[in-house]
C-alpha cells in the first residue's frame, strides 16, 4: 500500500487512513487555506509497525520523496546548516484522543542548524529556545526521559539568572541550558541526542506509533469505546513560529461558542508563543477582539478562513492557528465538540442560515444531549469550595436533588406526603424500596454500581441517583449516616443533603436547585418556557429544542408510548408527548392493603371463599382502570395482566416463621398464620424468575384472568357511559406457547362477551401477548395466530436469552465482563443486537409471515435507549414504550432513526 500522502493529496473523508487531523489538514490544503506544507503517514504504516515491531521498508523511501517535495517547494532543507527547514511530527488518530498521544515540534534542529536558524530569523534567542524545546520534547516522548529532569534544570536556570518566566531567559542562558539538556539525555537515555535531522524525524515517527499503545491511551479508548486496532496516523508538518517576537503568536478559535452555542466567533490568542503554551495555560490569553486590534490583517484572514471552513463543513469548527511575523497559518481544524445546549442551538442556527436542512439538523443532536438538558440543575456555583462535600461516588442518574435524609420507605413516603423533600439513603435498594424511591427526590446508596437496582430504577424514573458511596456508613436501624474520616459527624434524618447525579458528589446542607428551561418547555409548553426564560440564550435554546422536537415528530415512523401504571405517570407521559401507554402493569393493584385479599385468594379452601376474595378485589381494580382510562382518553393503553411470582404477594418465609415462633411463646399463634406458613413453604421457589409467574400464574389461579378482564371491561363500560373513549389492549405476559395464549384468550373473550351483552356496548378489545422468552420469539409465527399484537419485553428477553438474572449478576461478574469486553455496554442498558436483538428480529420476521400487519411494540428499559431505538426502527417495529420521563428522548431518537 501507499504509506505517505501529501497534504495536497488527501481529503476529509479519509479519516480511517489519515486520521482526523491529517484528513482535515488535507481538506484545508485543498480549500486553498494557508496550511504549512507537509504530509501524512497512514494508519496502515502504524498498524504494520505495531505488528512487526518495525516500520515497513517502503515507508523510509516514501517519506524521502514526500520530504524532498516539501523541501523543493520551500527552497529549504530539513535541518540544513543554512536557513533550515524544521517540521513537527504530530499524532492524529481517527477519533480525537486529546492529550493521549505525542507531538514533537522543531524537528531538524541540531548544533549546526540552530546557528542557521538564528541567522535566518535574525533572532538567536528564538533559535536557542526552539532547540531547547526540541531536546526537551524529544527526550521525553521519544527517549523516555522523565520530564522532571528538564523542568528542574529549567527552574534552576531561571533561579540562577534571577528571572521568573521562561521567555525572560537570554541567549546565553538558553545556550547553556541546551548543553545541560544534552547531558540529561545522555545520562538517562544512554545515547547522545541525535544530531541527524532525518534520524530525529524517523525516531519521532516511531515514538508516535508507539504512543498508540500506552496504558493511558488504552484506558481512554476503553472508556470512549474506540477500537484498539485502528492505530494512529503521523503528520509531518513544516514548522511555523508563533514565538518569533511581538508580531507572532498562536491561538485556538471556534466558529461559534461551543459552550453556549451563541453565534459569533470565539477564541484565545497568545502573543509570542508556541502552540503548547496555550494549552498549558501558562500565561493569560487575549481574545480575538484583542487580536483584531493588534494585527488587523491577520485577524481578517482568520475570520475569512473561519467562514470558509464553516461553510465547507457546514458545522461549528474549531481551529488551531499560528501567526508568524504577521502571516497567518492554520495548523488544525475539526468539527468542534460542544455542550448539549450548543448542539441544539447551532443546529437550528445553521438551518436558518440555509447551510443545512432540518433533517440534517436532527442528525446533529442526540437523545443523550436532550436528556442532559432535561435534568434539574444545581445553581451555577455548587463546587466543593462553596459547599461541604461529604464524598464523591458514582453518578448513576443525572440531576440535582436536595432533601432530608430518609433511611427507609415508610419514612420517605410519610415525609413526602407531608410535603417535605427527602433523599432516600440506603445501603442498597431492592424492589421493596420502590415506594420510597418514588416518594424521594433522589436516591443515594452506599453499595452497588451503575447497573445496581437503585441505579436502573432511578434512571427509569428520571430520578437523581448516586450509588456506591462506600465512604458512607448507613445504619438504617439507628437512623444514622457517618462519613469515613469525619469522626465528629453523625447525620440523622434531621439533616439535609444534596446529591449531584452528574458528578456523583454528595454535599451536606442545602444547595439551590432549579428546573431546567428545557424541562419547563416539555412540561408546560413553549409559550410558558419562553416567558420564564431569563435571557436570550435560554430563549434561543428552548426554541431550538421545540423546532427539532417537532421535526422529529414529523419524520419518525415509530410511535412513542410510555410505561405508566398510575394516572400520574400517564399524565406525565402525555405532557411529554406520549401517544399511548405501551405497558400498564397491574401488580400494584394487588399490593398494599389489597395483599390481604390476595392471600385470601391463595388460601381459599372453597369456591365461596375464592369468590369472595375476588369480589373484594373487583371494584377496587375497576376504579383503578376507570382513572387510567379517563387520563388516557382516546389513546391506546396496553394493560398487562398480572406478571410477578406469587411469593411477592405472600409474607417473607423467615419473617413469618419468626412471628409464629414468638406468638407461640406468648400464648399461641394465630391459626390463620399457621395456614399461611404452610402455603408460603409450598410456594417457595428456588428460582422465582423462572417459576410460577406470568401466564403460568394466570392459568393456574382460577378466576384471576376473569377478575382482571372483568375489571377492565366494567371500567370501560363506565367510561363509555360517561361519554369517554377507553382503548384498552389486553396483554398476556410470559407466553411461550400458542396454547397458553389460546386458553388465556378464550377466557378473556368470554368475560368481554358477557359484559358486552349485559351492557349493550361492544367490547372487542385487542388481545395480545408479550414476547419475552426465546421460545416465543422463534415460534412467533404460530403464536401470532392467536394474537392481535405483540410487545417485546426486552428486559426478560435479555435475561432469558443470556440465562442470567439482572438482580443477581450486576454486582458480581458484570464489571469483569465489561472490562474484558464480553459486553461493550450492559445488555440491560442497550439491546444486545447480535443475540437478544436477533431474537427480536426473528420474532418480527416470523410473526409477519402469519400476520403481515401485526402491531409490534417493545416495552422495557430499552424502549428509551437511543441506540436500541435505532435498532427497533430498523427491524420495523410499530412503537417503542418507555418510562414517561424518557418519552421526549425516544421521540427525538425515533426521528433521528428515520433519517
Ligand atoms: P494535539 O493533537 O495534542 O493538539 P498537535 O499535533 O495539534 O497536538 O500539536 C500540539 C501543538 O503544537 C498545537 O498547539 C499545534 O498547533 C502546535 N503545532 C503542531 N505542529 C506545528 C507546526 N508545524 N508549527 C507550529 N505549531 C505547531
Ligand atoms: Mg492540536
Ligand atoms: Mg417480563
Amino acid at each position: 500500500p501507499k504509506y505517505v500522502y501529501r497534504f495536497s493529496e488527501g481529503d476529509k473523508d479519509q479519516k480511517d487512513l489519515l486520521g482526523g487531523k491529517g484528513a482535515n489538514l488535507a481538506e484545508m490544503t485543498r480549500l486553498g487555506l494557508p496550511v504549512p506544507p507537509g504530509f501524512t503517514i497512514t494508519t496502515d504504516a502504524c498498524r504494520a509497525y505495531l505488528k512487526d515491531g518495525q516500520a515497513p521498508d517502503e515507508l523510509a523511501v516514501e517519506v524521502t520523496t514526500a520530504l524532498r517535495q516539501v523541501e523543493e517547494e520551500l527552497g529549504r532543507e530539513l535541518g540544513a546548516a543554512h536557513d533550515p527547514l524544521l517540521v513537527s511530527v504530530r499524532s492524529g488518530a481517527k477519533f480525537s484522543m486529546p492529550g493521549m498521544m505525542e507531538t514533537v515540534l522543531n524537528i531538524g534542529l541540531n548544533d549546526a542548524s540552530v546557528v542557521g536558524l538564528a541567522e535566518a530569523s535574525g533572532d538567536p534567542r528564538f533559535a536557542w529556545d526552539s532547540y531547547r524545546r526540541l531536546i526537551q520534547m524529544f527526550g521525553k516522548t521519544v527517549l523516555d526521559v522523565d520530564g522532571e529532569h528538564f523542568s528542574r534544570a529549567l527552574e534552576a536556570k531561571k533561579a540562577e539568572r534571577g528571572v521568573a518566566l521562561d521567555y525572560e531567559l537570554d541567549v546565553d542562558a538558553l545556550t547553556e541550558l541546551v548543553g545541560e539538556y544534552k547531558t540529561i539525555v545522555f545520562e538517562h537515555a544512554g545515547i547522545d541526542f541525535p544530531q541527524d535531522p532525518r534520524a530525529q524525524l524517523d525516531l519521532a515517527t516511531e515514538a508516535v506509533f508507539r504512543s498508540w499503545n500506552t496504558e493511558r491511551a488504552h484506558i481512554y479508548r476503553r472508556r470512549e469505546k474506540i477500537p484498539h486496532d485502528l492505530g494512529t496516523a503521523v503528520n509531518i508538518c513544516t514548522m511555523v513560529f508563533g514565538n518569533m517576537g511581538e508580531t507572532s503568536g498562536t491561538g485556538v478559535c471556534f466558529t461559534r461558542d461551543p459552550s453556549t452555542g451563541r453565534s459569533g466567533v470565539y477564541g484565545d490568542y497568545l502573543v509570542n508563543a508556541q502552540g503548547e503554551d496555550v494549552v498549558a495555560g501558562i500565561r493569560n490569553t487575549l481574545s480575538l477582539a484583542d487580536l483584531e486590534r493588534l494585527d488587523k490583517n491577520s485577524y481578517d484572514d482568520l475570520r475569512a478562513a473561519m467562514r470558509k471552513l464553516e461553510t465547507h463543513y457546514r458545522d461549528l469548527c474549531d481551529i488551531e492557528f499560528t501567526i508568524e511575523r504577521g502571516k497567518l497559518w492554520l495548523l488544525q481544524t475539526r468539527v468542534g465538540k460542544r455542550t448539549a445546549a450548543a448542539a441544539f442551538r447551532v443546529a437550528t442556527q445553521l438551518v436558518d442560515e440555509r447551510l443545512i436542512t432540518m433533517d440534517e439538523a436532527l442528525t446533529r443532536v442526540t437523545g443523550d444531549q436532550l436528556n442532559q438538558l432535561m435534568f434539574p440543575q444545581f445553581d451555577a456555583d455548587h463546587s466543593a469550595r462553596a459547599h461541604d462535600l461529604l464524598t464523591r461516588a458514582m453518578p448513576a442518574s443525572p440531576g440535582a436533588a436536595v432533601g432530608y435524609i430518609a433511611f427507609n420507605n415508610a419514612e420517605a413516603v410519610a415525609r413526602a406526603e407531608a410535603g417535605e423533600s427527602v433523599v432516600l439513603v440506603r445501603r442498597e435498594t431492592n424492589p421493596d424500596d420502590l415506594p420510597g424511591m418514588v416518594a424521594a427526590v433522589g436516591v443515594l446508596t452506599a453499595r452497588g454500581g451503575k447497573t445496581s437496582h437503585a441505579a436502573v430504577v432511578a434512571r427509569g424514573m428520571g430520578k437523581t441517583c448516586v450509588v456506591g458511596a462506600d465512604e458512607l456508613d448507613v445504619d438504617a436501624e439507628a437512623g444514622t449516616l457517618r462519613v469515613h474520616g469525619r469522626e465528629d459527624l453523625v447525620l440523622t434524618s434531621a439533616d439535609v443533603i444534596a446529591i449531584d447525579g452528574q458528578t456523583g458528589e454528595v454535599f451536606l446542607g442545602d444547595v439551590p436547585v432549579t428546573d431546567s428551561p428545557v424541562m419547563t418547555y416539555l412540561r408546560r409548553g413553549l409559550a410558558e418556557a419562553l416567558d420564564t426564560a431569563g435571557d436570550v440564550d435560554t430563549r434561543e435554546l428552548v426554541t431550538s429544542v421545540d423546532r427539532l422536537m417537532r421535526h422529529a415528530d414529523k419524520v419518525r415512523r415509530l410511535e412513542v408510548r410510555a410505561n405508566a401504571d398510575t394516572p400520574d405517570d400517564a399524565r406525565h407521559a402525555i405532557h411529554r408527548g406520549a401517544e399511548g401507554v405501551g405497558l400498564c402493569r397491574t401488580e400494584h393493584m394487588f399490593l398494599g392493603e389489597r395483599k390481604q385479599f390476595v392471600q385470601n385468594l391463595i388460601l381459599a379452601a372453597s369456591d365461596e371463599e375464592r369468590e369472595s376474595a375476588l369480589d373484594a378485589l373487583l371494584p377496587l381494580q375497576k376504579d383503578d382502570f376507570v382513572q387510567m382510562f379517563e387520563t388516557m382518553n382516546g389513546k391506546p393503553m396496553t394493560v398487562r395482566l398480572i406478571d410477578p411470582p406469587l411469593h411477592e404477594f405472600l409474607p417473607d418465609l423467615t419473617e413469618l416463621s419468626v412471628k409464629i415462633a414468638v406468638d407461640r411463646v406468648s400464648g399461641g399463634a394465630d391459626p390463620a398464620d399457621e395456614k399461611l406458613l404452610a402455603v408460603v413453604r409450598r410456594q417457595h421457589e428456588a428460582n422465582p424468575m423462572l417459576g410460577l409467574r406470568g401466564v403460568r400464574l394466570l392459568l393456574s389461579m382460577p378466576g384471576l384472568i376473569e377478575l382482571q378482564v372483568r375489571a377492565i371491561a366494567n371500567a370501560a363500560v363506565e367510561r363509555l357511559r360517561a361519554g369517554g373513549d377507553p382503548r384498552p389492549e389486553i396483554m398476556i405476559p410470559l407466553v411461550g406457547s400458542v396454547r397458553e395464549l389460546q386458553i388465556a384468550r378464550e377466557r378473556a373473550e368470554a368475560v368481554l362477551r358477557e359484559v358486552s351483552e349485559q351492557s349493550g356496548y361492544t367490547l372487542d378489545f385487542p388481545i395480545g401477548c408479550m414476547i419475552e422468552l426465546p421460545r416465543a420469539a422463534v415460534s412467533a409465527d404460530t403464536i401470532a395466530e392467536e394474537a392481535d399484537f405483540f410487545s417485546f419485553g426486552t428486559n426478560d428477553l435479555t435475561q432469558t436469552t443470556w440465562g442470567f438474572s439482572r438482580d443477581d449478576v450486576e454486582g458480581t461478574f458484570f464489571k469483569i465482563y465489561l472490562d474484558e469486553g464480553v459486553f461493550g455496554v450492559s445488555p440491560f442498558e442497550t439491546i444486545d443486537e447480535r443475540g437478544v436483538g436477533r431474537m427480536v428480529e426473528i420474532g418480527v420476521e416470523r410473526s409477519r409471515t402469519t400476520k403481515p400487519s401485526l402491531k409490534l411494540g417493545v416495552c422495557g428499559e430499552h424502549g428509551g435507549d437511543p441506540e436500541s431505538i435505532d435498532f427497533f426502527h430498523r427491524v420495523g417495529l410499530t412503537y417503542v414504550s418507555c418510562s414517561p420521563f424518557r418519552v421526549p428522548v425516544a421521540r427525538l431518537e425515533a426521528g433521528r432513526a428515520a433519517i
